[in-house]
C-alpha cells in the first residue's frame, strides 16, 4: 500500500519509515508528489494541525495520508512553546535558535519538567482517526549530543541518562512521543481491516 506522508521534514520521514518498515507500506513524502507542497498550520491544537496537513495531502494525491504534529510543553513556561515549538524563536529560525531561546528563557529555573506530545492522524476516503503519544523528561541547562533534531540535544527523557541527541535511532524509536503515537496508529491500521 502506498501512503503519503504529509510532511516536508526529512527527519520525520526517516523516523516514520523506520517505524513502519515491517509493514507492506511505501511511505512517500508529499513533496515528491506535489511540487513545493506546504500547508499553513493554522490549527489551535496538534490534532487540528495534523488533520489540516493530512487532508490536504490526501486530496491532492488521491492516496491515504499520514500526518503528525508535535509540540514541546514546558511546565514552568505554562506549556510554551507548545504547538509553536517550530517557530519559538521566530519564523525561519533554526533548531539552534529555538534551543538558545529556550535555554535563555529558562535560565536559573529549577523546575525543568517538560514533555513532547505528538498527534498522529490517518486520512483516507474510508476512514479518519487520530492518536496521541507523549514522553516526559526535563530540559537540560546546556545542549548535549549531536544526533536527532529539533530540541533533542536539551531533552533528557525520564529513565534515561542521556539526551535524545545521544540516542540511536532505534533507541529513540522505542520510547519517543512520535514512536508512541505512530505505534498506536500502526495498531489501529492493522486492526482496521485495511490491506497492508
Ligand atoms: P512539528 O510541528 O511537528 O514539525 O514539530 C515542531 C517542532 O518541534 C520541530 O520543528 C522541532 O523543533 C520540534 N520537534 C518535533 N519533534 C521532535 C523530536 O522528536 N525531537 C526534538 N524536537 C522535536
Amino acid at each position: 500500500m502506498r501512503i503519503v506522508l504529509a510532511s516536508g521534514n526529512p527527519d520525520k520521514l526517516r523516523e516514520l519509515r523506520n517505524l513502519l518498515m515491517d509493514l507492506d507500506m511505501e511511505v512517500i513524502p508529499a513533496g515528491d508528489m506535489i511540487p513545493s507542497w506546504s500547508v499553513e498550520e493554522t490549527g489551535s491544537t496538534l490534532e487540528e494541525n495534523a488533520f489540516l496537513k493530512a487532508r490536504h495531502a490526501a486530496v491532492r494525491t488521491g492516496l491515504p495520508a499520514v500526518a503528525e504534529d508535535t509540540g514541546l510543553f514546558v511546565d514552568i513556561l505554562g506549556g510554551a512553546p507548545g504547538i509553536y515549538a517550530a517557530r519559538f524563536a521566530g519564523f525561519d529560525c533554526t533548531y539552534e535558535n529555538n534551543i538558545n531561546k529556550l535555554l535563555r528563557t529558562m535560565l536559573c529555573e529549577t523546575n525543568r519538567r517538560a514533555c513532547f506530545r505528538t498527534a498522529a492522524v490517518f486520512v483516507s476516503p474510508d476512514m479518519e482517526f487520530s492518536v496521541q503519544g507523549e514522553i516526559i523528561g526535563r530540559i537540560l541547562e546546556s545542549p548535549d549530543g549531536e544526533g536527532g533534531f529539533g530540541y533533542d540535544p536539551v531533552f533528557l527523557p525520564d529513565g534515561l541518562d542521556h539526551t535524545f541527541a545521544r540516542c540511536t535511532q532505534e533507541e529513540k524509536n522505542r520510547i519517543s512521543h512520535r514512536a508512541r503515537a505512530l505505534m498506536e496508529l500502526r495498531e489501529r491500521l492493522l486492526s482496521s481491516g485495511l490491506r497492508l
